[in-house]
């Protein structure tokens, strides 16, 4: 069988085309929205229908927000909620407003006293002057000026709101909100809570934060009476539940904060009790089963590996992890098991180890790697490791020439191959195993859960999985996320490791820097200086390595200092050919960009620059900074940076200066990250679809909703009955991990 074919008939998604719930959503409204307005008006279920037709939206903002926020229909904008609140009731007089509240919106009430305007074509900007009985304060804007000078009139009175900065003491406000005092007086205030949205910049300029009020009004005037509650009223009233459609409209337009606090309750219920009926129906339907592959031997492989071959003492953790996998493999069931390991805590070792337990009991091993550089290290390391052992050993990647590409394939086929180490190229149609028993995948992020339920699912024999990732995922999250796998944690380094300095630097030290860099290398240590890479931006980004390479070639001339540089463009013989370089010491700097985030292992470097260090987010700086501190020397990490960092980027860094620990720094960044930063929820919520709950911060509500979906499925497994039926719908929307996509990992 390929691993392929088992992957697919698993129903594993293999491709975008297969994956996309995005585009299955895209049809299903399409077709609705060819029934058109009329429909619209008498249907039942209007919160399926397109977005576009909420007034003040149309075809343009439909697309527009379709594309930037995933919203294609009334009920997803309904699903948009504000991710804070503000209270317009509250205005400030100028002289209150201090530095503490930078960063937090205000608001004030203040004359317009003049207008100026300043720079030139593109760097062209205008400020209005106000004050109010207290003091004064400059607003200013660099785009929109034409708009914004035709409604700013000098001698009127605004409500300014908007986000305050100090410059030399004096308040000034980039980029306000303007509204004429007579009208704001108007506004409806209700509870004076108005909803602050996620957004980007696209819709920010296409709407503005009060447009997206006033479609988020329309969307609610259209839908407010045809919400049904999918929730059985006997589970409502047991969690004491707010009704949903009373939910949905207090989020948006809170009545008060009790109602506003029960709202989001409600809310965030619905969304973790969905995840937990997906996960835990997977999880019951696998444990239904008994086919897993036995693997009762300790074998001649296996023992003489440990007793002989063994390069260092095992560590405690990774002991014990050696033995929660002897101890699954041995049940009838199939293992389905989370590694979390920090970087460096040798969970490579894990991985053979317990790949030689399958080969003892007559089965074949894979292990997929994300990057071709790390298969390779992998091959080699495993390679060396057995040497000498009667172990047949094969690497197949996307890059094999066709000698190696046979070896492996006919090996693999004929049962001679014992242990296939790759990439993705494993999971091609043509790699035929004869008797595949078990697959490792190292440093998966992006697999999804359902996927890798889905593994299991439809076939009879599925092999034994080892997921290993060094992201380590706080308890709350793997719980949500993971729900079906069983979780193992190597919680230990090997002994000996230094914990590695970090420091926080700007470009003015870079002198400095070059010269520990100087005196690093005098001692034979060697570096790594790293350059983001994003994808929207790539050709500034090769810029910047460009650049950066060429001063470091400068600065560090030959023949005293050797230079490689490796990064995503170069072909895989040059990359590889250049890592091959650093890992033997023929280079004392490698350049890089986050090609090397995953699974380097070069113990003698040392240090690891990050350039632009702000433009990571944590767990990828913590990864990174996992390639120095595993030999025994001294290992520093140093963040560099610009001088002007968001309150965001500054406590990451910060963060990442005080700590070592992964697991801290994960905890971190989820709290960091919010519910409101579209980024930071598309990477920890892409593959459970949370808008509003927050698994480690609702870590309570979680284990509520957990208890919740147990007592449901113990009424109706299948949710067939009409009480429980609606929660489907429910259990579909966050049926955890659709999106993975394998072509976006290399
Ligand atoms: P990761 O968990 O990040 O994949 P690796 O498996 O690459 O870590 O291991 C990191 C380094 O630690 C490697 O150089 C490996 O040889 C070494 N190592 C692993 N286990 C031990 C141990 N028990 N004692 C000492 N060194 C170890
Ligand atoms: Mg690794």
């Amino acid at each position: 069988m390929s691993l392929r074919s088992a992957f697919t008939t698993f129903g594993f998604a293999l491709d975008r085309r297969r994956l996309g719930i995005a585009k299955f959503r895209k049809l299903r409204f399409r077709f609705v929205s060819a029934l058109g307005f009329h429909y619209l008006c008498t249907m039942a279920d209007i919160l399926e229908s397109s977005v576009k037709y909420v007034p003040g939206v149309g075809e343009a903002r439909a697309r527009l927000l379709e594309k930037e926020l995933g919203v294609f229909t009334v009920g997803d904008l309904l699903r948009h909620y504000p991710f804070r609140y503000i209270d317009r009731t509250k205005i400030y007089p100028i002289d209150r407003i201090d530095e503490s509240m930078a960063s937090s919106l205000v608001q004030f009430r203040a004359r317009v006293t003049g207008v100026a305007y300043a720079g030139e074509g593109r760097r062209q900007r205008f400020s209005a002057f106000v004050s109010d009985a207290t003091g004064s304060a400059e607003l200013t804007w660099f785009h929109g000026i034409k708009w914004i000078e035709k409604s700013v009139e000098v001698g009127r009175e605004y409500i300014v709101f908007g986000r305050p900065s100090f410059y030399r003491g004096q308040l000034s406000v980039i980029h306000p909100e303007l509204e004429m005092v007579e009208k704001a007086l108007n506004r409806t205030a209700r509870s004076g809570m108005q909803g602050i949205y996620p957004s980007t910049e696209k819709i920010a300029s296409a709407l503005g934060t009060k447009g997206f009020y006033r479609i988020m009004c329309n969307a609610w005037t259209l839908a407010r009476e045809r919400i049904p509650d999918p929730m059985p009223a006997a589970v409502r009233s047991r969690y004491d539940l707010m009704p949903l459609a009373e939910a949905v409209g207090n989020v948006h337009f809170p009545q008060s904060p009790a109602l506003l606090a029960r709202a989001q309750r409600r809310l965030k219920f619905d969304e973790l009790l969905g995840v937990q009926l997906s996960v835990q129906a997977q999880r019951s339907e696998r444990l239904s089963r008994r086919n897993g592959f036995l693997f009762p031997r300790v074998g001649e492989l296996f023992n003489d590996f440990f007793g002989h071959r063994l390069p260092f003492p095992l560590t405690e953790a990774q002991k014990r992890v050696i033995r929660e996998i002897r101890q699954d493999t041995v049940t009838g069931f199939q293992m389905n098991r989370l590694l979390q390991g920090d970087v460096g805590s040798g969970k490579t070792m894990v991985a053979l180890m317990s790949m030689l337990l399958a080969v003892d009991n007559g089965f074949q091993a894979c292990m997929m790697a994300p990057t071709e550089i790390l298969a390779r290290q992998h091959f080699a390391t495993i390679s060396r490791m057995t040497q000498g052992m009667p172990l047949h050993v094969a690497i197949l990647t996307g890059a094999s020439k066709t000698a190696e590409r046979r070896h492996a394939l006919e090996g693999i086929a004929s049962g001679e191959v014992d242990i296939l180490i790759g990439t993705h190229a494993l999971i091609e149609d043509n790699v035929r195993f004869s008797n595949l028993g078990y697959v490792v995948i190292d440093e998966q992020h992006r697999f999804g859960v359902e996927q890798r339920a889905r593994l299991w699912t439809k076939n009879n024999r599925p092999p034994h999985i080892l997921v290993m990732t060094a992201t380590p995922i706080p308890r709350t999250l793997a719980m949500t996320l993971y729900g079906d796998l069983d979780v193992s944690v190597i919680d230990e380094l090997p002994p000996g490791r230094r914990p590695i300095k970090t420091y926080h630097y700007t470009d003015a030290a870079r002198l400095k820097l070059w010269g520990f860099l100087r005196q690093q290398i005098a001692l034979g240590r060697q570096v790594y200086v790293v350059y983001p890479l994003i994808k929207e931006s790539e050709s500034m980004d090769y810029k910047d390595l460009e650049d950066g390479f060429e001063s470091i070639i400068r600065d560090f001339p030959l023949p005293q200092y050797r230079v490689t540089v490796c990064h995503g463009k170069m072909k895989p013989q040059d990359k590889e050919e250049s890592m091959r370089q650093f890992k033997e010491h023929e280079a004392d700097i490698l350049v890089a960009t986050s090609v090397i985030e995953v699974g380097v292992d070069v113990p003698n470097a040392t240090v690891m620059v990050i350039e632009s260090a702000e433009r990571f987010g944590l767990s990828q700086l913590h990864q990174l900074r996992g390639r120095v501190g595993r030999g025994g020397e001294q290992s520093y990490c140093i963040l560099m940076s610009g001088d002007k960092l968001s309150r965001e980027s500054r406590a990451r860094l910060r963060a990442m200066c005080e700590t070592n620990d992964g697991f801290r720094l994960a905890e971190l960044d989820l709290r960091l990250r919010g519910a409101g930063d579209i980024n930071g929820t598309q990477q920890s919520g892409e593959s459970f679809d949370l808008k509003i709950a927050n698994p480690t911060l609702d870590a309570e509500l979680l284990q509520t909703a957990r208890q919740a979906a147990e007592e449901i499925l113990a009424a109706d497994p299948q949710l067939e009955s009409a009480e429980y039926r609606p929660l489907r719908e429910l259990r579909a929307r966050h049926a955890a991990g659709r999106k993975f996509d394998f072509s976006m990992i290399s």
